[in-house]
């Protein structure tokens, strides 16, 4: 089984051939169709983020169900599958009060599969699972709670984004932060996931959503996805634009989604008295950002933290498909690259530059098959 192997930081993927373990119960065995091109992997191939390695990374992905372990019910060989990187162990405390995105259990066994093994091997040697997903690979083993069946006549490519960036972005708008129509939104970052901010809030209405990028072809594109007003961040001062734009009053809501300090107190001083400041991205581990917290206080500003757009997956993706189906979120026309498994370090290279849009891996033929 071919996978692409991340052994060291800042060195190309190793494309092998792993051996994959039988699903054990409560886990299944997928053929991945799609997996998208995401900055969460570029992470830790540079090392601000951390995981166990060797590993096979790839969190959003779409798959086809081919062999199920012991006690699975919840899907069969056959099924198409969304491969969800927050699979829920339904017993903890996380996921008894509504949060089935940040599982407890999940979270204590990052980089196996719930029980604490692997189930990839390159010749004996242990290889780590990102996300319990692991979809830069032709196979997976994951929890059935990582899959989410859809309907076979649903874009499988279409789905892979929905397992990351679509869910993310749409969620920090439609279930974190539950923007109110005529509310004014501004997004830091129109990359994969502040394409699906905009589009989310657009969706709820909201009268002026303005993108925040360092890349006019970015900014350009996020147009098509709602952004009323555009701001490149290299050549003028973001704050005072967004000032400008919403009458010296700020936003409503500002958007963090890129991940890093300097946008994290970006968002904040661009948010409105009783705003809400919302952080989205993954900044390297560790990152502190400065906020003035006196403001704070006086201006009863919020922030917030939104992790996989505060979706319960098994539950709110079938919120996002019917978004998408309706058309009110446009998922095909966020894919602007497609590679092979063979092209990942290519389809990485681009990433960096600072793409427009999403790349996406497709390893199923057709759309649909
Ligand atoms: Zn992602
Ligand atoms: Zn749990």
């Amino acid at each position: 089984m071919k996978a692409a192997v991340f052994r060291e930081i800042d060195k190309p993927l190793v494309l092998e051939n792993l051996d994959l373990d039988s699903p054990k119960e409560y886990e299944v065995r997928v053929r991945v169709a799609a997996a998208g091109v995401c900055r969460s992997d570029l992470h830790f191939m540079h090392g601000v983020a951390k995981i166990k390695t060797p590993a096979v990374l790839g969190h959003e992905g779409s798959a086809v169900v081919e062999e199920i372990g012991s006690r699975v019910t919840r899907v069969k060989p056959g099924d198409h599958v969304i491969l969800s990187f927050a699979p829920h162990c339904g017993q903890c405390q996380s996921c008894l009060s509504g949060h089935a995105n940040l599982c407890d259990l999940h979270m204590s066994t990052a980089g196996t599969l719930f029980d604490g093994s692997v189930r990839l091997h390159a010749q004996g040697e242990d290889i780590y699972h990102m996300g319990k997903v692991a979809c830069f690979a032709e196979q997976a083993i994951v929890p059935e709670t990582g899959c989410i069946p859809i309907d076979k006549d649903f874009s499988l490519e279409e789905a892979a984004l929905i397992g990351c960036s679509v869910t993310t972005g749409v969620g920090s708008a439609v279930f974190n932060a539950q923007i109110q129509p005529g509310a004014t939104v501004a997004v830091i970052g129109a990359g994969g996931v502040g394409l699906n901010v905009i589009q989310g809030a657009r969706m709820l209405s909201a009268s002026k959503i303005i993108a925040v990028d360092v890349n006019d072809a970015a900014l350009e594109f996020s147009s098509k996805f709602g952004a009323t007003d555009s701001v490149n961040a290299r050549h003028s001062d973001p704050v005072r634009k967004i000032k400008d734009i919403t009458g010296g009053k700020g936003v409503d809501y500002a958007f963090e989604v890129f991940g890093s300090t300097e946008t994290s107190t970006l968002a904040y001083k661009s948010t409105a008295k009783g705003g809400t400041t919302v952080i989205v991205g993954l900044a390297p581990v560790g990152a502190e950002a400065g906020i003035d917290v006196t403001e704070l206080v006086r201006l009863e500003k919020k922030i917030q933290g939104s992790y996989y757009g505060s979706a319960i997956p098994a539950v709110d993706m079938y919120k996002i498909l019917d978004y998408t189906k309706s058309g009110k979120i446009d998922v095909g026309g966020l894919i602007t690259n497609r590679y092979s498994l063979e092209q990942i370090n290519e389809a990485y290279e681009e990433l960096a530059k600072g793409p427009v849009g999403r790349g996406i891996i497709t390893m199923i033929d057709g759309n649909n098959s």
